[in-house]
């Protein structure tokens, strides 16, 4: 029988799987482990709304209320410092160990640093947490030149709302378009027009080399000599799976916990979901996804896996952002083989819908403020059914007629 569960770990991830395990009929003891001090909270305000103070405080996953009657013993600013996987106990830096039963790993990711000259200087800012948001959104004046260190979903998401703060922006991209981990060439180029339509500079292929500065920052140089003179640096240039504790176990890691479609660890009793996670993809291959809905999935199959009843779920990537005042939702890897066609451009001179189309399947979708159509290129996705580029493209036929195909 199962008496303890134990979650590390209590943002999205763990509040959600704490949820589920309830919802699911899990009565037993059930612990909830956080070194932040507040309970979980959504993560994706902190680049937008709660950048700007509107709201000032990022939205709670679970009501404050709903812990308490569900009976989950939640320890908020606990650390974690090692896992005893051999006697099943749980050791913190202070206090006494916590035996468990079954473990959830939801211990997220942290945002990757550079290691060059100058990077502890005054004025250099990552994002991560509320505290990261609130301490940047302080330090965001009119006016003011902020660098962007890292054209990814961060830095395209804050370059947007500090230019609503009337703040001077630069973003310096390594890649050769901003965007291309999530949304692909296509879309980061378009995404990049719509950034400097709004007065954001970008320079690309543009690696920082070192910052300038005596106690402060004040440049920012890259490797081909390009300087940008900053009172404020932002590095966003990824996230690394805080997948520590399981390596120092012997857990099997590769950028993330390594776990099946269940979330099943190396381990026994030991389970995996979120950010730290390395979970099989539908279409082969497993890594951390790094999205607020994968992370969600993730957590009601942990819960599910770790109540004895695995039910195995695959994922496709799925998210959403909202740049230079545009919202852009994906689903899939925008790039990959096959063919790219677009649905709604001739009207409005913007994309609506970029399809990747492989295999007479629609393997992935971008859409730019098409939500309904969004929804039902998810469905496409999902279903896998036979369809054309011609299809698509065919503004007078309904997409949702395509889904009435049977499946390849
Ligand atoms: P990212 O992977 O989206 O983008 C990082 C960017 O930095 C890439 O474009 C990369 O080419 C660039 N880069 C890497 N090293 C560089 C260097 N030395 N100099 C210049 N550029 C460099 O990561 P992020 O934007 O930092 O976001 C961190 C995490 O937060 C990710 O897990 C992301 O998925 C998540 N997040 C998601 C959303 C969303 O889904 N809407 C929004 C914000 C953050």
């Amino acid at each position: 029988t199962i008496e303890t569960i134990a979650i590390i770990g209590a943002g999205l991830t763990g509040a959600m799987a704490a949820h589920a395990l309830r919802a699911q009929g899990y009565a037993g003891r059930l612990h909830l482990i956080g070194d932040e001090s507040r309970q979980a909270y959504d993560r994706t305000t902190l680049s937008k709304a709660v950048l700007m103070g509107e709201p000032p405080e990022p939205p709670a996953i679970m009501d404050t209320s709903w812990y308490a009657s569900a009976h989950v013993d939640v320890q908020l600013g606990r650390r974690v410092s090692c896992l005893d996987v051999a006697s099943r106990q749980i050791q913190f830096e202070s206090g006494a160990p916590l035996a468990y039963d079954r473990l959830l790993l939801a211990t997220g990711a942290r945002a990757r640093r550079v290691a060059i000259s100058g990077c502890e200087l005054e004025g250099i800012h990552t994002l991560r947490d509320r505290a990261d948001s609130l301490a940047l959104r302080q330090a965001l004046q009119p006016g003011q030149s902020l660098v962007i260190v890292g054209g990814g979903l961060i830095g395209c998401e804050v370059a947007t709302t500090a230019r609503k703060a009337s703040v001077n922006v630069t973003i310096l991209e390594a890649g050769d378009e901003l965007l291309l981990r999530v949304l692909g060439h296509q879309t980061g180029a378009w995404c990049r027009a719509e950034l400097e339509r709004l007065g954001v500079q970008v320079e690309r292929n543009a690696q920082a080399s070192c910052f300038e500065g005596e106690e402060r920052v004040r440049a920012v140089v890259c490797a081909d000599g390009r300087k940008v003179a900053a009172d404020l640096v932002l590095v966003s240039i990824g996230a690394d799976p805080a997948d520590e504790l399981a390596r120092a176990a012997g857990i099997a890691c590769a950028r993330g916990v390594l776990v099946d479609a269940t979330g099943a660890s190396s381990c026994p009793r030991v389970f995996a979901a979120g950010d730290v996670a390395a979970w099989p993809l539908r279409g082969g291959g497993q890594r951390s996804l790094e999205t607020y809905l994968n992370s969600q999935a993730q957590a009601e199959a942990a819960a599910s896996a770790m109540l004895g009843k695995p039910v195995p779920a695959l994922q496709v990537p799925t998210s959403w952002t909202e740049i230079a005042g545009h919202r852009i939702q994906m689903i899939g890897n925008a790039e990959g083989p096959g063919e790219i066609v677009l649905r709604g451009e001739a009207q409005t001179g913007q994309p609506l819908v970029l399809f990747r189309l492989f295999d007479g399947c629609v393997e992935a979708a971008t859409a730019i403020n098409a939500a309904k159509e969004f929804s039902v290129a998810t469905r496409l996705v999902g279903a896998r059914v036979p369809v054309s580029a011609g299809q698509l493209q065919d503004a007078g036929l309904n997409l949702r007629d395509l889904l009435k195909a049977k499946p390849q």
